[in-house]
């Protein structure tokens, strides 16, 4: 019987920045991931017989991401960090693509920015802090619609502290950056090092914990055996995989819902799209919350552009919207992909929900990693894991 010093369920981002500390602690750890591919929510596609790709999930990286920098300088990868060009965002508003500082009512924002340093994010909303700090009419028109962008889902209910968490700048690296191979080549790399064990194409069904040792159970009645364990799924999954043998760590992680995203990838000729090189677009009235393009990454033959799409919308409803707002027939899509994908709503009560969690984890050798604990981003997810891998090392290192 094998037994590994860490077993890791989820090779997402966050499974695999613990697998990467793990691999450095010399541990026996492998990463367990249901689907064929490691990368989860970070999914660049490539397009067949071209040299283009377009993400279809996370797509931007800031400074402010220093864990997931040290990762890519362990990897050797950042000589891929490419800068953002500073190409602007606009908005689709009224099926007319308008530019943000035209919809804002700059009285409106002078008179209300002073509150800006004087208002406190804990324990407000979005919603309630944002309205505060740019006036309702600009939190209306505007500011709503950008967060929603920002997250892919309604973002009025989320925690104002977790949108945009303050985090110390890497002022080496460009402000905002993109990767020139995709952000799923950060995956590919982590995975790629020496000793590195994962087992793609396992999902694991259940999990139990005796006398210090846990045992996993894959779709096709494998066992693994692992003396610490990180979770590193989607809340929900955390959910039904716990519910046995830690029932009292659910409490605290079943009430968070999740919004689901369609996001469809859609490659054009470059000659096709008369739309002037943009960032993104964000919607204010649409079936989409926000569309990302490649034009950072320029490219002589093609354009790309990823739409979000809000859950429930149809696929003809989709192309439909892709044409109107790129102003081209369905024929001029030359390749397209969808990938649906979600994400945790995260609302009022969550802090002191993980208060509650942490509590009942701290003395287990049981690791939780994702991005239901800090925030949504890359970097959210990949400081829980190095949290978490300290916290374990005292299971480990003795
Ligand atoms: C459209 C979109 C755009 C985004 N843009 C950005 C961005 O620009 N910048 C940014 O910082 N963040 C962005 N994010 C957020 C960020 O990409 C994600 O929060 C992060 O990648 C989540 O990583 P994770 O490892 O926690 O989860 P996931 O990536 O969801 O990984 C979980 C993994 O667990 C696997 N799994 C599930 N069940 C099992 C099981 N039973 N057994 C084994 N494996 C299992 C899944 O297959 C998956 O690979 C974006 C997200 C979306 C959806």
């Amino acid at each position: 019987m094998k037994t590994y010093d860490m077993l890791i369920v989820g090779g997402g981002i966050s499974g695999l920045s613990m697998a990467h500390y793990a691999l450095r602690s010399n541990w026996r750890s492998a990463v367990l991931e249901a689907t064929p591919e490691v990368g989860g929510l970070l999914h660049t596609t490539h397009f067949e017989k071209t040299d283009f790709w377009l993400e279809l999930g996370g797509h931007s990286l800031f400074n402010s991401y220093r864990h997931l920098l040290g990762i890519l300088k362990d990897v050797e990868q950042l000589e891929q960090v490419q800068k953002k060009t500073g190409l602007s965002f606009q908005l689709w508003q009224q099926n007319m693509l308008s530019s943000i500082p035209s919809q804002l009512s700059f009285p409106r924002l002078l008179l209300n920015i002073p509150k800006l340093f004087i208002t406190r994010k804990n324990g407000l909303s979005v919603a309630q802090y944002y309205r505060k700090v740019v006036g309702d009419y600009n939190y209306e028109h505007v500011f709503r619609h950008a967060f929603n962008a920002v997250i892919s889902q309604p973002a009025d209910a989320f925690p104002a502290d977790l949108l945009f968490r303050k985090k110390p700048r890497d002022k080496t690296q460009p402000r905002s950056m993109i990767l020139t191979q995709g952000l799923q080549s950060i995956a590919e790399a982590i995975i790629g090092q020496n000793n590195f064990e994962c087992l793609t194409g396992t999902e694991i069904k259940a999990i139990t914990y005796q006398e210090g040792l846990f045992e996993l159970t894959d779709q096709q009645n494998k066992k693994y055996y692992s003396r610490t364990l990180t979770l590193a799924t989607p809340v929900a999954t955390t959910v039904s995989l716990l519910k046995t043998a830690f029932p009292q760590l659910c409490e605290s992680l079943q009430h968070i819902p999740s919004a689901n995203i369609q996001s469809l990838g859609v490659l054009v000729d470059a000659s096709a799209v008369s739309l002037k090189p943009v960032g993104g677009i964000i919607a204010t009235d649409a079936a989409f919350y926000s569309v990302v393009s490649r034009d950072p990454l320029p490219n002589e033959r093609y354009r790309g552009f990823t739409f979000h799409f809000k859950p429930q919308i149809d696929e003809k409803t989709r192309i439909n919207t892709v044409c109107k707002v790129l102003n081209i027939t369905p024929e001029q899509i030359l390749q397209q992909k969808t990938r649906y994908s979600s994400l945790p709503s995260l609302g009022a009560g969550h802090h002191q929900n993980l208060a509650h969690l942490q509590k009942n984890l701290d003395s287990l050798p049981l690791a939780l990693t994702g991005n239901y604990f800090y925030g949504l981003s890359i970097e959210d997810c990949v400081s829980r894991s190095m949290m978490e891998y300290q916290r374990l090392q005292t299971f480990l290192d003795n």
